[in-house]
This record gives structure tokens, C-alpha cells and sequence, in this order.
């Protein structure tokens, strides 16, 4: 936990880390608002989580703090403190607020949305089920209230396995994520289709699929192409190439090792591998990297998330100011989706 409140300390810190990643001149510039950030942290009694894909300066100086969706869920629903700022996108910052409805939840920037987030509607999962009755929903957590609600069960890219595997059926609709869904169905050894909006032939006698997907994407990792893996592999042969489960299941296949943003940075840790290529947020690659600097990282291209790019160190000192923008769900959503999201993090 960084909870340093002076200029200098802050910017003596950051230089530690950052030298080699952010210009000397921004480094001052957000070492001067990530120590009022952390001043008034304290005053208010609030507690800030940082997501891994969150810019290196934030990231290293003001979050409490940093991880996944799952771990950042969990500090969430244990704190103490009055208010959580969440810098991260819009969905994180609801669960948050559906764990803990007691804390004033505030999420930096309006605009931190999400492809796959947008991709699908509550009423979208509710005509599923009508289509597929008696069919569990598991929904990953890059949704919104209302969809979790509608939803029997969450996950995340590090427990989807655990979760389908947990619910002993032999068929589950899982959504929105079409190449989370086919690597799962992949990783099970499930098949899986993804219905049309016109009616599905025969599911009412004889399913002859396991996995129900849905059309939704992260902007970011669908990016990522088997071809660029192979012109990688060409180049550096001893490269280890490690792939987030939003990737296509061809890319995932093609690369040699596929987690949640937390099990790919562990892993980086551990690697004796002389280099590593991350097919993910590139923001966190440049964490990993200010983190690992003895390992060579391998860059291949500047994908930012730009809903994750929305949060930034001044208007996270603005949200604190202000106390903007705070996160809002219907109490009958919120206990809805709660049971969803419950369910999860039993499972782990
Ligand atoms: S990286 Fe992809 S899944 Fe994550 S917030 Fe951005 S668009 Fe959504």
C-alpha cells in the first residue's frame, strides 16, 4: 500500500519505478496530484482500488489497492472506510456498490464503460432463459446490474472453469462473452452455439450442445491475431507468449499460457523464460514491466483499453473533491445481482 502524502516522497517514488516508462517532466506533474490524491484519501476516509489495467503513475501511487475484478470485489466488500473510489471501469465500480451498498461508491469518470459490458441487455438474458428454460446463466462479472440480476451465477476470466464446473449441469447459457465462452467450452471440453435472435431449431427436444454464448467482445483483446503470435514466434523463438482469456480460442491456443490478468503477472514473476510477450491491456504490460525490470518484455503494440484510459490521476482527485460520480442501483437490482455475485465469490 503506497500512502505517501509529499511531492517529493511521491515523486522520488514514482522515479524509482517509472524512470524508464514516463517522461521526467509528467513524472513531477502526477507525483504533485497523486500526494494531494492520498492527503485527501485519508481526510475522507476513503479507500481507492486500482485495477491492473490502470496507467503505470496511477497505478504505483495512489491505489490501496491493485488487482482483477475478483480481487478488487473482494477488497470491496471488506472495507471499513467510508467511501471507495474505484479506478477502474463502470461495472467494477457497481459491484462494489452491490457488495458493500453501505459505502459511498465513486467511479473517476463517467465515460469508463465497457464493449462487453454494452454488448448485452437485462432484457437480452431474459428472452435467453425463455428460449432455453431451466438453463443456468452464468454471466461474467464485465456486466451491469441489471444483467447480473437476471443471472443465476458470476464469474470472472480466472474462476470460469470453476464456476460452469461447479453447477453439475449439463448444459449452461454463458454470456456476454463469445471468446471467453469458447475457451471455456474448450478448456471443459463442452461444445457451445451461439443463437441467433430468431428462434433456435429442435432445443426444445434434444440439446446437442452444452454452452449457449452470446455475440458480445472486448474491444481490446479481440485485436490480437494468430498471425501476430507466429510473427512473434518467427522472430524470438524463446518467447514466452501469455494470452487473456478474452482472446480469440485461436489465439489462446497458439500461445502458451492463458489466465486472468492476476495468474499472467504471478506467472511473469516466476518465469525463468529470458522474455515474455503479454497479449492484453498494454497498460499493464507497463506495470508488470516497471515491476519485473531484471525480464525483458517484449512490446507488440499500444492497445489501450479506452474506457480504462478514461481514469486518470486528476479526475480522480476531482472525484474525491466532489464526491463524483457516485454509483446508484435499485435496491431490488442490487439484491438480485448480489445473489449472483455471492455465489461466485463462494465458489472462489
Ligand atoms: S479491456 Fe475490454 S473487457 Fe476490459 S474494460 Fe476494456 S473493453 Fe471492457
Amino acid at each position: 500500500m503506497i500512502t505517501e502524502t509529499t511531492t517529493t516522497g511521491m515523486y522520488e517514488q514514482l522515479k524509482a519505478l517509472l524512470a524508464d516508462t514516463v517522461p521526467d517532466f509528467e513524472l513531477r506533474i502526477k507525483a504533485e496530484v497523486a500526494a494531494e490524491i492520498n492527503r485527501l484519501k485519508a481526510e475522507k476516509n476513503a479507500v481507492i482500488l486500482g485495477h491492473n489495467y490502470m496507467e503505470p503513475a496511477l497505478f504505483h501511487s495512489i491505489p490501496d489497492y491493485v488487482g482483477d475484478s475478483l480481487e478488487l470485489s473482494r477488497k470491496a466488500a471488506q472495507t471499513d472506510k467510508d467511501i471507495i473510489v474505484f479506478c477502474g471501469v463502470r461495472f467494477m465500480a457497481e459491484t462494489a456498490k452491490i457488495l458493500n451498498p453501505g459505502k459511498k461508491v465513486l467511479l473517476p469518470s463517467e465515460k469508463a464503460g465497457c464493449s462487453l459490458a454494452a454488448s448485452i441487455t437485462a432484457a437480452d438474458v431474459r428472452e435467453l432463459r425463455q428460449k432455453f428454460p431451466g438453463v443456468p446463466v452464468v454471466t461474467y462479472i464485465n456486466t451491469y446490474a441489471d444483467v447480473k440480476a437476471e443471472s443465476d451465477i458470476c464469474c470472472t476470466s480466472a474462476n470460469a472453469i470453476a464456476v460452469v464446473e461447479s453447477l453439475h449441469t449439463d448444459t449452461v447459457i454463458f454470456i456476454p462473452d463469445e471468446y471467453l465462452a469458447g475457451n471455456v467450452a474448450r478448456e471443459t471440453g463442452k461444445k457451445i452455439i451461439f443463437p441467433t435472435r430468431e428462434p433456435v431449431k429442435n432445443f426444445e427436444t434434444e440439446l446437442d450442445y452444452q454452452m449457449i454464448g452470446w455475440p458480445g467482445r472486448c474491444e481490446v483483446h479481440e485485436k490480437f491475431t494468430v498471425e501476430d503470435i507466429r510473427n512473434v514466434r518467427k522472430q524470438f523463438p524463446d518467447v514466452v507468449i501469455l494470452a487473456h482469456p478474452e482472446c480469440s480460442p485461436e489465439v489462446v491456443e497458439a500461445s502458451d499460457f492463458s489466465a486472468g490478468t492476476t495468474a499472467m503477472i504471478r506467472y511473469i514473476e516466476r518465469t525463468k523464460a529470458p522474455r515474455y510477450l503479454l497479449l492484453t491491456e498494454c497498460s499493464m504490460g507497463d506495470n508488470i514491466a516497471a515491476a519485473n525490470p531484471e525480464k525483458e518484455m517484449l512490446r507488440l503494440c499500444s492497445i489501450r483499453c479506452p474506457h480504462m484510459n478514461q481514469i486518470t490521476l486528476e479526475d480522480t482527485l476531482e472525484a474525491l473533491r466532489k464526491d463524483q460520480y457516485q454509483i446508484v442501483i435499485d435496491e431490488v437490482i442490487r439484491r438480485r445481482a448480489y445473489s449472483s455475485v455471492e455465489r461466485m465469490l463462494a465458489i472462489g
